[in-house]
Order: C-alpha cells, then structure tokens, then sequence
C-alpha cells in the first residue's frame, strides 16, 4: 500500500471545499472589454497591424521600460523567429529546466541544443557550466529567466562576448521583471515573452520579441508576416506569426490591471513564505532583494526529511482537491526527441535532475483568496505531521 494513502485526511468532497486550481487566469471585466470589441466590428480591421496592435506595442515598449516591442501570436513562433532573425544555426547552449518550448524552437530551427545545469538556488542555467559547453559550432546562448527570477545577466554577457556568441532570452515568466534597476528584458540580444492563459500577463494567447534597434524590429515585422516588405516584395522565408486585434485589444486593456495583479500575487507570495518557511523539509524560495519580481510561481521543494515525497505530496494534495504543478518535470532533456543528446545525460545534469524530482509549484493567481492560500499551507503541514506521527511499519 502507498504511504501516503495511510495519511488519513478527509478529501476535497468529505470536507466540501471547493477544487483550488494551479492557475487561473486574470481577465478584467467584460463590460469593460466590449467597447473594445465594438471598434473592432465597426472597423472591421481584424489584424495585420491594425490600430490596437499599434497601440499595444508602444503601451507595452512604455509599461516595460524597453525600446522595442514586436508583437506575435505565441511565445513558440516568437522564440522561432528571433533565432532565424538572428540566423543562428550549429549549436546553441540552453537549460534541460524549463518548459519544452524552450528546446522545441531551436530544433524546429536545425539547431542542436546543448544543454547545461542549472543553479541549484535560482533555477537558472549556472553561468560557470556555460564554458566547458562551448564548441567551434556554438553560435548562441538561450537561457531562462525561470519562475521569473533574473539570470546572471552580467556573467552570460561576458562570456557572450568572450566567444562571440548572441543571446537569446526566453523571458516567457519575466514580464515586468526588473534587475539592477531596469526592466531584465534588456539583457542580451533579444527576449522573448509569452501571453499565454497560464502566464502573470495574459492576452489569451500572445507573445513578443523585445529588441534594442529599430532596424532589428522591422527585420522581425517582416520575418513575422511572412517576410512581405510591400505588396510586391518577399525578402525571408517568414512565417505567420502576427498577433491579431482581438488579443491586441485585450492586452491593452490588461496592462491598465496589472498593478493590482502584481500586488496581489506578492501578498499571496508573503502568506505561503511566512506559513511555509516554518515547515521541517520544505525550502521556499529566497526571491533576490534588489530585484522586482512578478511572483508568477511559488515552487517549493520537498527535502527527504519533510517525510513525503514531492510526488506523495502532489498526489495528497491532489486527493484534498488542490492542483499542484511539478514544473518542470520531467526535465526537457527527457523527453525523448533530446534524451539521446550527450548533454542529455542526467549525470551531466545533477542538479536540474534533483531539482525537477523536488519542486511542486503551489497555486498562485490573484483570485486566490487568503483562505484558500492558508488551506493548501494547512494541508501541506498535516501531511507532514500525520506522516511522522505514523509507527514505522515492522
Ligand atoms: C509558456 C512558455 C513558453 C511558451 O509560450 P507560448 O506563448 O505558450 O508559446 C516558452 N517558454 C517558457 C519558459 C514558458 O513558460
């Protein structure tokens, strides 16, 4: 019998509490969408650099505090875009500790990802594994700003520049982050941000490219609507990967939310840090002090002595009726289009490897109400209570 079935607390429906889901979107009310939507239909300009999308991009380049803001359909066709932008080919060094996307546009790209471990404290790829990976073939470095916490953006830029190598950021959780006092999106090359439902900023599906020159820009407008300069001239191979009105609009109303979304998330991030903090065997994360965060995560580990297992404690968690998220698990190097590559390895990977068998991210959105912060912190400290109040078995 599994241990943890023996834990003797009533489920979701005994107790009448409704599910808690991992994420929840913010959408802003929908009255306040409809005028919106009413220029949409009476213009009937549906996308192709439309009005809201004008507006979007120059709103969001002003809320982020950075030069240039390309606007696309999704994180994916973004990340797919700046690589050929950039023409990137050979070998680039990425983190296996991320979602799949990251990997999955440089192969859509024929380029070879090398992966290399992360930070055991922030998550991020360890700038000092980035060297030993370089090759004669290594043209760029794609690292993550996971859970939204910064890179070491100075040490990446010093190698970058040692080896003469571009970098490309997948920014998808840093909207709104800043580092040293400006917005991290800054850093490097070029970064990537996704809209998605799931993400702190959300325009149903969405994206962009953030880039330092306005030759740069225009370069990736054209790559993103098919490589069209004029009605007569195609100068790239480009791709479909425009954002349309309708999640223009959106964003744009989103943005005049995002203040009380933020603040929200950091008082949600303060209760699970202050009640979870004191729990024997669970690390919570120690978020940079210089830097401002979006709290888009709330990944905690479970250590051995905590007495459950991180799956144990995702499948407790699940039977209470609470969503947990074992993000990122299994690690992209697992999976099996990359699980052959010699940077695959998992004893060239120690500590992404350990990292991803004990991270569960817990609920976290602004809809979440103090209670149901304090029931998941409830149910996570009884789980460990009643698991070491149980006699070993003979
Ligand atoms: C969500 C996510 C993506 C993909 O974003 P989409 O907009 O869904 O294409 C890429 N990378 C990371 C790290 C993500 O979390």
């Amino acid at each position: 019998m599994r241990r943890s079935s023996t834990v003797s607390i009533l489920s979701s429906t005994q107790t009448g509490h409704p599910p808690i889901t991992v994420t929840q979107p913010h959408l802003p009310p929908l009255e306040e969408f409809l005028p919106y939507l009413e220029k949409i239909w009476n213009s009937k300009v549906l996308t192709n650099g439309g009005p809201f999308h004008k507006q979007f991009e120059s709103a969001l380049a002003d809320y982020l505090g950075v030069p240039h803001v390309s606007l696309f359909t999704n994180a994916t066709i973004a990340l797919v875009t700046a690589l050929q932008a950039l023409r990137i080919s050979g070998e680039v060094i990425t983190t296996p500790y991320s979602f799949v996307a990251t990997a999955h546009s440089l192969l859509w790209n024929g380029i070879k990802p090398v992966f290399v471990d992360i930070d055991p404290h922030t998550y991020n790829m360890d700038p000092q594994k980035i060297e030993a990976a370089i090759t004669p073939n290594t043209t760029a470095i794609m690292p993550v700003h996971c859970y939204g916490r910064p890179c070491d953006t100075e040490a990446i830029q010093r190698i970058a520049d040692d080896y003469n190598l571009k970098i490309i950021y997948d920014a998808a959780h840093a909207f709104g982050v800043q580092h040293h006092g400006q917005s991290v999106l800054n850093a490097g090359d070029m970064s990537i941000l996704s809209f998605h439902a799931t993400k702190v900023f959300n325009t149903f599906e969405g994206g962009a490219i953030i880039c330092q020159d306005a030759r740069t820009k225009q370069h990736i407008d054209h790559l993103k609507n098919f490589g069209f300069v004029n009605e007569v001239t195609v100068v790239a191979a480009g791709i479909n990967g425009k954002m349309s009105e309708f999640n223009a609009a959106l964003g744009l109303l989103q943005l005049k939310h995002m203040p009380a979304v933020l603040e929200r998330r950091a008082q949600i991030d303060a209760i699970y840090r202050d009640r979870l903090g004191q729990v024997d065997g669970v690390e919570v994360p120690q978020w940079p002090a210089h830097d401002r965060l979006n709290w888009s995560y709330f990944p905690i580990r479970i250590k051995p002595h905590f007495g459950l297992s991180r799956d144990e404690l995702y499948e407790e968690l699940k039977r209470l009726g609470i969503a947990g998220r074992r993000y990122f698990y299994p690690l992209i190097s697992e999976f099996p289009m990359y699980r052959g590559l010699p940077s695959a390895q998992m004893s060239m990977l120690p500590h992404a490897t350990e990292a991803s068998r004990e991270v569960i991210c817990l609920p976290q959105y602004p809809g979440l109400q103090d209670a149901d912060v304090h029931r998941v912190c409830d149910s996570i400290e009884a789980a460990a209570t009643q698991v070491k109040a149980m006699p070993l078995a003979a």
